[in-house]
């Protein structure tokens, strides 16, 4: 198939195509002690929650067009600024118990969660990645995903910031590793390219088409724009597959979930029921991350079950 990735190689039992290659650490890593382990893991981990500490602070600043740089963050109540040993991932949050030290206004859970999320994604990565450019990529991509998706659920929002940069990170990396030939689960810059062209094509098109048959808006320009980078870091094939399988996963979730439940609510309080708004992005963001780590075995699976019969 064009625009296929290299068959991976990493030693891992989460993929399939098994034979470490020796340039990656990833087969090693298996076979270090416990102590050992968590000297090498307990760092990235923390590299990881200061990213997600970035993150949060990404997700809160984007959806009001404020700048991540400055100014430094403050207490939104008492205005206290927050000095960097408040600003510790985990730590401050544990010590200062959840609230600001100026005014006891209570800090939401979301910052240390989003913290310990995105450490343990890094750990993930490195553990069945190795410490290759490779964990790197798939470790940002998910971070980014995962600022997406809790955006989208708390704003109805996909911020250009996410999306932009994006779109610049996949791009960057893909013409990075031409130079390194890391076999990868993302693919070569000029797939890349067509990819984020499909990607954002195909989901305008069924946005386009789904306003005219339930005559409103349907979805947002931010969903053409989460698309276009997952395309360039998925390719043009499996960013079909992630809308295939964003879209199941939303239809169902707000089918049989959320507008139950929204209609039950509406006719307690006696008014009027009207479908609630699907957060797209959300369900996009983690479909995109399972095509890329296993996008290819599903597409085989399917592929032979469809036609050997
Ligand atoms: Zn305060």
């Amino acid at each position: 198939m064009q625009g296929m990735p290299p068959k991976l190689q990493f030693d891992t039992t989460a993929f399939d195509g098994i034979e470490y290659t020796g340039a990656l650490t990833s087969g090693l890593i298996g076979h270090l002690t416990m102590t050992e382990l968590l000297l090498v893991m307990i760092p990235v981990f923390l590299v990881g929650a200061s990213f997600g500490s970035f993150l949060n602070v990404c997700i809160a600043r984007w959806p009001l067009d404020l700048s991540v740089v400055s100014p430094r963050s403050r207490c939104p109540r008492c205005e206290r600024p927050i000095t960097w040993y408040e600003n510790i991932p985990l730590l401050s949050w544990l010590i200062l118990r959840g609230k600001c030290a100026g005014c006891a206004l209570p800090i939401s859970l979301q910052y240390p969660l989003v913290e310990v999320l995105v450490g343990g994604l890094w750990a993930a990565a490195f553990y069945y990645l190795g410490f290759t450019l490779e964990a790197v990529r798939v470790a940002t991509f998910a971070t980014l995903l995962f600022g997406i998706a809790v955006t989208d659920a708390k704003h109805y929002l996909i911020p250009d910031g996410f999306t932009v940069s994006g779109l610049i990170l996949v791009m960057l990396f893909a013409i990075v590793n031409m130079f390194l030939g890391e076999p990868s689960h993302f693919v070569t810059p000029w797939p890349a390219i067509l990819g984020a062209c499909v990607g954002a094509g195909a989901i305008t098109i069924i946005g386009w088409l789904a306003e005219v048959i339930i005559e409103r808006e349907a979805m947002g320009f931010g969903d053409t724009t989460l698309m276009a980078v997952v395309g360039a870091a998925v390719g043009a094939e499996r960013s079909l597959l992630t809308i295939v399988v964003g879209a199941f996963v939303g239809a169902v979730t707000f089918l049989m979930v959320v507008g139950p439940i929204v209609k039950i609510r509406t006719r307690r309080r006696g008014e009027e029921f009207a479908f609630p708004d699907v957060p797209f992005g959300v369900f996009l963001a983690p479909a995109a991350l399972l095509t890329l780590l296993w996008g290819d075995a599903l597409i085989r699976w399917y592929v032979e079950r469809a036609f050997s019969a």
